[in-house]
């Protein structure tokens, strides 16, 4: 009777450890991240920073026109893939333009664009991004500094939120740590934390606080819920 039930108690127990299946973000440095989901959905947000863009893309984002934003040409697109991006912000070809306000599906992904503006950034230009994937809420602010709007994220439980952070062309970390308290992200993390390098550990860091996440240009990390 006992060794009957044995394979059954040890197929419950593996269950119970297996954790559920995780959407991937990647930081390659600067303002570029890979999002891939459970079902292999390949994202790639403001391509630029030296990184493996093997993965063909399902969907690739870009925030705004910046040089250091906006290189689609590193990442290849799968047959059906999509490029979304401001007007102006890449070439026109087969993109599909996006403002903020917009919401849409594509494939098994929500796309959100929210307000991203400062002085160097003209609002009617740039956005951030909102993405629901396998039921976890990724906030990429793009380029900007604290705007109100950031508080509307709240009661949308955002998982994961990226903030730049390199105080000369967007804020700084103090003002970023400013927003991640409006937007109340689960994790809050610094990207853009140079406005030469593709990565400053020291500006980076000055994101502080017990929501925090480091996150290391080279870096995957699961995104649990
Ligand atoms: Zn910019």
């Amino acid at each position: 009777m006992l060794l009957h039930s044995l394979p059954f108690l040890v197929l419950v127990g593996l269950s119970v450890l297996a954790a559920p299946p995780a959407p991937t973000l990647t930081y390659f440095g600067r303002a570029s991240v890979k999002v891939v989901t459970a079902d292999s959905y390949v994202i790639y947000i403001d391509p630029y920073a030296p990184g493996d863009y093997s993965q063909p893309a399902d969907l690739v984002l870009v925030t705004h026109g910046h040089g250091d934003h906006n290189k689609v040409g590193l990442v290849s697109l799968k047959p059906n893939g999509v490029v979304v991006a401001p007007v102006g912000a890449v070439p026109p070809a087969n993109h599909r333009p996006v403002k903020e306000g917009d919401a849409f599906s594509i494939g098994p992904v929500q796309v959100r664009a929210v307000a991203a503006y400062n002085k160097n950034h003209r609002r009617a230009e740039c956005v951030g991004y909102l993405l629901t994937v396998d039921k976890v809420k990724l906030y990429h602010a793009g380029d900007t500094s604290l705007v109100p709007e950031m508080a509307e994220l709240a009661p949308l439980g955002v998982d994961y939120a990226l903030f730049p952070t390199d105080g000369f062309y967007n804020m700084d970390g103090a003002e970023a740590r400013r927003c991640a308290d409006l937007v109340k992200a689960r994790h809050a993390l610094a990207i853009h934390s140079s406005p030469k390098e593709m990565y400053d550990a020291g500006r980076a860091a000055l994101l502080q606080g017990p929501d925090v996440l480091p996150l290391a240009p080279g870096q995957t990390l699961a995104m649990a819920r």
